[in-house]
């Protein structure tokens, strides 16, 4: 089993960045859910999260978490903020592999399929990338404070794309092994649930609940779903 540890950031009395409307703590709990539903149809990636809900964890919490868990890999969800715009991700400064590697994937994974500027590949001395026993990634998921990363932060659609593209970067960095049966497909244009669920055997309701899609739910070409 591949033990990921998801840290969706801040939470509870620390709402993190503000702006536009949006708290990072509301996004990165949504993004983190999402990969961690997603994760749930791979037969070798077990998850345990620093929080599910709206509650104030300390960093030191959330590293002792980790590395009592003995987590395999440590990924900590934020959405940055000072007015810039796009992506960037974060290791621990000096790291080797297989830390380079692991972010080097996840990196290139979520630039596939989020339309975001490309920040780059990044290091910082930040406590859970520092106080993590186990490879550690911190990523920052657009701008809160820069209105067009905002409006594309409060798409429903948009925060499934940064969860597909972290899931699909473990996967890869990890060699996640779908579930018995599982069958993942690439949404192609012109895919819709109902098509591939006629065409799989497979119900709306199971696609949507494997793929963690709301009641809001669209696809878009380049996903990965699970259709049976
Ligand atoms: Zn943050």
């Amino acid at each position: 089993m591949v033990k990921i540890y998801i840290d969706p950031g801040h939470g509870g009395t620390d709402p993190g960045a503000v702006g536009n409307g949006l708290q990072e703590k509301n996004l990165t709990l949504q993004i983190a859910i999402k990969v961690r539903d997603l994760l749930s149809g791979y037969s070798n990636a077990e998850v345990r999260m620093s929080r599910t809900n709206d509650q104030t964890v300390s960093l030191t919490q959330r590293t002792n978490d980790a590395n009592a868990w003995g987590a395999n890999y440590f990924l900590s969800i934020h959405i940055n903020a000072g007015g810039g715009t796009g992506y960037e991700d974060y290791i621990y400064p000096g790291s080797s592999t297989p830390t380079t590697t692991y972010q080097n994937i996840i990196h290139e994974e979520i630039m596939k399929v989020v339309n975001f500027a490309d920040r780059g590949k990044k290091q910082a001395n930040f406590h859970v990338l520092r106080e993590s026993n186990m490879p550690a990634i911190l990523t920052e998921n657009g701008f809160i404070d820069t209105v067009a990363d905002a409006n594309k932060l409060k798409q429903a659609s948009f925060i499934q794309a940064i969860a597909q593209g972290h899931v699909n970067g473990l996967v890869r960095a990890f060699n996640l092994v779908p579930s018995g049966g599982a069958i993942h497909h690439t949404v192609v244009s012109g895919d819709t649930v109902y098509a591939l669920s006629q065409r799989y055997g497979s119900t709306i309701a199971q696609i949507q609940s494997w793929n963690g899609l709301d009641a809001n739910y669209t696809i878009y070409p380049g996903q990965v779903l699970r259709v049976k």
